[in-house]
């Protein structure tokens, strides 16, 4: 989201008349967009800024200091802590005020020395103003459909970083998605805090599901592929499992975050779910879709959490057999209920519960991988790697990297066409031959039976 998010900002500076540098000591504006999510991320912004502060120190002697802006999570969290830690910081805008970013620019560039801070929730939705995608030339794109969530599991940020749970309309949407496929791009990944929450009522009364949404999409005939991303259990319906059973273009992989394995946990955390509901939702898709990749997120060492419950959670991934997963230590976070309760867990046991999850994930991931050794799918080809291979993703989300057919050693096997031909933005026919933990190795095999 937060990839959404700088490329909606860049778009934003680049009607101020700003261009993009990856050279920091050049920028006369310097944008960071933060994360809160875990502590991690908030320990990176602060270093990130001290990170700037010198590049500016060394470069900008004899220069005058570029503007400095902090965005995103962190700045609606920390705002008034991140001016006073980092005098050098200007600007500091929350995720739903970014569009107030070019008042906020000029009031610093008229008036030196004044620096500002805008962490509202407007009430005028910030897609309502948000410009179309003008940078990069992409073959699939992400697009933000639902933001924040009411849900309050007691570890999370969420509900008090990017406010409560808001649906873009249908219209301004299927806009975006027109927009994006007149620049090419030939799959969206649809996004959300609780993507599957999205519902929407049409001015003509319509009542939209998310499940709809996705069926409208599909229509669009130069979109190949559709993915969403982050699920909640309790929001999956009637007519999402419906878009998998009948929708071609939307993809067979579904990530959908237990948390833990461990009802008395799943409790704690309000969850609001059981490990059993979970289980039997799983059921229900695979019913609908039974070659679907399910991935899944793990909060590891969460108070109270005894070793019993820490069995459970592998159990759990024993059972379901995830395709890939994040896993993460719990970090408590100032604000929300967990972070107050008694019975935190020392870092130790985190670390070591921590390891044997990412190791067996490890396994699941591995073996899933190799089971599509053989198999032939179709592949959106995203970009040419600095190794001169082909990259996209399998309908499962695994990277897929495709040898170039220009190698001489893979020249017998793949088809011989058009050597100087550039196949990214095609759909090609791929035939896995090699499966890692990380991604799979492909050749292109035949032209035929492609959908688009
Ligand atoms: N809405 C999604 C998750 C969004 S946050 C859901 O409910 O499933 C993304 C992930 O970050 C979560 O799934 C969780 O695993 C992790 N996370 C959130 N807060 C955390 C915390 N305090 N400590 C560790 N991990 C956390
Ligand atoms: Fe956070 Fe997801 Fe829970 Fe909402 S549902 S509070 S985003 S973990």
């Amino acid at each position: 989201m937060n990839f959404y998010d700088s490329d909606k900002i860049g778009n934003i500076l680049k009607k101020l008349g700003y261009g993009f540098t990856n050279n920091l000591a050049e920028a006369n504006l310097i944008v960071l967009n933060t994360c809160h999510i875990r502590d991690k991320a908030v320990e990176k912004t602060y270093s990130d800024l001290g990170r700037i502060k010198k590049t500016i120190e060394i470069n900008h002697n004899h220069m005058q200091k570029p503007i400095i802006a902090v965005a995103g999570c962190v700045a609606q969290a920390q705002g008034e802590e991140i001016m006073k830690r980092s005098p050098w910081v200007d600007i500091v805008v929350g995720p739903q005020a970014y569009t107030e970013l070019p008042k906020l620019i000029s009031k610093v560039n008229k008036i030196e020395k004044q620096r500002l801070v805008n962490i509202d929730f407007p009430t005028i939705p910030k897609f309502d103003f948000l410009d179309h995608n003008l940078i990069e030339q992409k073959r699939s794109a992400f697009l933000t459909i639902q933001e924040g969530c009411d849900k309050f599991c007691s570890f999370c940020v969420v509900p008090y970083t990017r406010g409560p749970e808001f649906s873009r309309s249908t219209e301004s949407i299927l806009e975006e998605v027109k927009f994006l496929v007149k620049k090419g791009v030939r799959e969206v990944i649809l996004l959300g805090q609780n993507v599957n929450a999205w519902k929407y009522k049409s001015k003509t009364g319509k009542n939209w599901s998310f499940g709809n949404l996705i069926e409208e999409i599909a229509k669009f005939e130069n979109i190949f592929s559709i993915k969403y991303t982050t699920s909640h259990p309790l929001d999956i319906d009637i007519e999402l499992l419906n878009a998998h059973k009948n929708v071609e273009k939307l993809m067979p992989y579904l990530h959908l975050p237990i948390q833990s394995g461990s009802d008395n946990i799943l409790k704690k955390m309000n969850r609001k779910h059981t490990v059993k509901d979970y289980l039997k939702i799983i059921e229900k898709v695979r019913e609908f879709r039974p070659d679907i990749a399910i991935s899944s997120d793990f909060i590891i060492g969460f108070p109270g959490e005894s070793s019993e419950d820490h069995e459970k959670t592998i159990k759990l991934i024993n059972e379901v057999k995830f395709s890939s997963s994040y896993s993460f230590k719990y970090s408590p976070r100032p604000g929300t209920p967990s972070a107050l309760f008694s019975d935190q867990i020392d870092e130790s046991i985190k670390k070591e519960r921590l390891l044997q999850i990412q190791e067996l994930l490890k396994i699941h991931q591995i073996k899933f991988n190799k089971e599509t050794i053989n198999k032939k799918m179709n592949i959106l080809i995203a970009e040419k790697n600095k190794k001169n291979q082909f990259v996209g993703k399998s309908p499962y989300n695994q990277t897929v990297i495709i040898e170039n057919v220009l190698n001489p050693k893979f020249q017998k096997e793949t088809i011989k066409e058009n050597n100087e031909k550039c196949y990214v933005g095609e759909i090609k026919n791929v035939k896995i031959i090699k499966a890692f933990q990380n991604s799979l190795e492909g050749l292109i095999f035949s032209e035929n039976k492609l959908r688009n």
